[in-house]
């Protein structure tokens, strides 16, 4: 167990009022002890970031540029102890967690290289009228347990960029390595710039509802994100919400088999399926369904599954119990309904009685379309192969239902594929991969996958408030600026 983790406020750390035990997911043992925030404490938290926005707010845009480039340098120089953390907090394998680190840093240099628009609306010898964008204030930025520093880093790099401060708030199952970033940065930023709280259930809502947070960004369950948008009504406080998917990849008959089932299976199974933009339901063309299927259930069986810390390990364990209770529901619900696996299926129950969340690698071989595996979010290792005759009808069943995140499309004609691209409903569709994200681009879940964005130009923006300030000239030939 790694102990002496504090929250980090003013710049300085901070004791929770109690503690509470995170759990590794490979073990169910004690990864750690995290602070729990008090409601006063939360307010100090709020306080420093207000305390600190005049200060930050007025700091050049290159200077803001600058550290935040510090804070990529500085999580990156501890890739070894922090990839540790995060594989004995969260479960995934020792690579993967470099990979996230690694990409929080990627994601923060990328952002650091946008800047904020400017527009003269008006330059006349009557008025000059200029329109910019400024800071909101304080954001709260709420994280989910899948990639607690990934996700993070969407929120800290803009957020900090143009000129907000923050308090961040990890999921009570993950906070460890949010901790510990916290009390590496008090030696990179301001004091009160970014703070950093932990604690249970009861913090989220009460972030969501304070009256001296001006924004909340949020990523995490549609369920979960409803509940944050009312918790703000009543301030009229700014949300973003990136919410749950279901993306559906659609497979026209003319793929090469050989070539996509890899690319397939990861874009699924990564993070043992514990991706917002994971493919979640598989419409493959009956030409290629059985070669696909089979050459899915080779993958699902050469893959390595087990704890994290394991050399050759590839997907860990589900993160937490509630959600492997989840995905055994509904693996539970599959054999009810008498589903066919065309790879894995529940745990033996001698696995069930070991410690820790394993779920096999599953693949449920053509369900009805009404079935719980297919019209739910799994966010776990299991998949639901699904038949086409048509395209038309693949194109109605990927678009129905209330997500609208991500999306793909696989063929070797492009133009075939674009075509069924543009018709589906998803704030990202990618043709022949998936997943692949860069800091210049945008995303934004559509339907009830989201509200806002994040990333590229448009997701700085949304930390941000127009402002428009005009000066009427007295004469033709004044040249004050606005
Ligand atoms: P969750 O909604 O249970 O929790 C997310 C965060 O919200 C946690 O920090 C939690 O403590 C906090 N929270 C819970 N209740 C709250 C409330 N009433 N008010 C304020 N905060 C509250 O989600 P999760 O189970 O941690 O994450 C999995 C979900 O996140 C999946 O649905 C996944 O698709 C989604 N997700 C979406 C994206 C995206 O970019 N769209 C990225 C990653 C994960």
């Amino acid at each position: 167990m790694t102990t002496g983790f504090t929250m980090t406020i003013a710049g300085k750390a901070m004791a929770g009022a109690t503690e509470y035990d995170v759990l590794d997911p490979a073990d169910e043992t004690v990864a750690g002890r995290a602070p729990v925030c008090s409601p006063e404490q939360l307010d100090q938290a709020v306080a420093a970031a207000r305390a600190a926005f005049p200060g930050w707010s007025g700091t050049p845009f290159e200077e803001r540029r600058k550290l935040v480039l510090a804070v990529a340098d500085a999580v990156e120089a501890q890739l070894e102890p922090l990839k540790r953390l995060l594989t004995r907090e969260q479960g995934k394998s020792l690579d993967d967690a470099a990979g996230e680190i690694l990409g929080f840093g990627y994601w923060l240099r990328g952002t650091a290289a946008l800047s904020l628009p400017e527009t003269v609306n008006e330059d006349s010898g009557e008025r000059l009228s200029v329109t910019r964008r400024i800071p909101l204030g304080v954001v709260g930025a709420i994280v989910p347990w899948n990639y607690p520093l990934g996700n993070a880093g969407f929120k800290i790099a803009p957020a900090l960029l143009a000129g907000n401060t923050m308090v961040w708030k990890p999921s009570p199952f993950t906070p460890l390595v949010t901790l510990r970033v916290g009390e590496i940065l008090r030696d990179v930023l301001p004091p009160g710039v970014l703070n950093v709280v932990s604690g249970d259930a009861a913090l989220g809502p009460r972030m969501t509802g304070h009256p001296g947070i001006d924004m909340i960004s949020y990523t995490g369950s549609t369920r979960t994100g409803r509940q944050v948008m009312a918790g703000a009504a009543p301030t009229l406080t700014r949300v973003t919400l990136e919410l749950g998917g279901n993306d559906p990849a659609i497979v026209l008959p003319d793929v090469d088999v050989p070539a996509v089932a890899e690319k397939l299976f990861w874009g699924a199974f990564a993070n043992s399926g514990q991706v917002c933009l994971a493919i979640k339901r598989l419409y493959i063309h009956r030409d290629v369904y059985e070669p696909l299927k089979r050459a899915l259930a080779a993958c699902a069986a050469t893959v390595r599954s087990g704890p994290g810390t394991e050399p050759g390990v590839r997907l860990g364990p589900v993160q937490n119990r509630p959600q492997y209770d989840r995905v055994l529901d509904l693996l539970h619900d599959s054999r009810a309904s008498g589903h066919t696996f065309a790879a894995g299926g529940l745990p033996q129950p001698r696995d069930q009685e070991r410690p820790g969340y394993f779920v096999p690698v599953t693949l449920v071989d053509n369900p009805p379309e009404d079935s719980r595996i297919v019209q739910e979010e799994q966010f776990g290792p299991v998949l639901p192969l699904l038949r086409f005759d048509d395209v038309e009808d693949a194109v109605t069943r990927a678009n129905a239902g209330e997500y609208g995140l991500g999306a793909s499309v696989w063929s070797a004609d492009p133009e075939a594929a674009l075509a069924v691209g543009r018709r589906l409903e998803a704030g990202t569709v990618w043709i022949n991969e998936v997943q692949h994200l860069t800091p210049d681009v945008t995303f934004a879940g559509h339907k009830q996958s989201g509200l806002g964005s994040e990333g590229g130009p448009e997701g700085l923006l949304e930390f941000t408030t127009p402002r428009t300030i005009t000066l009427r000239r007295s004469d033709a030939a004044s040249t004050t600026t606005a």
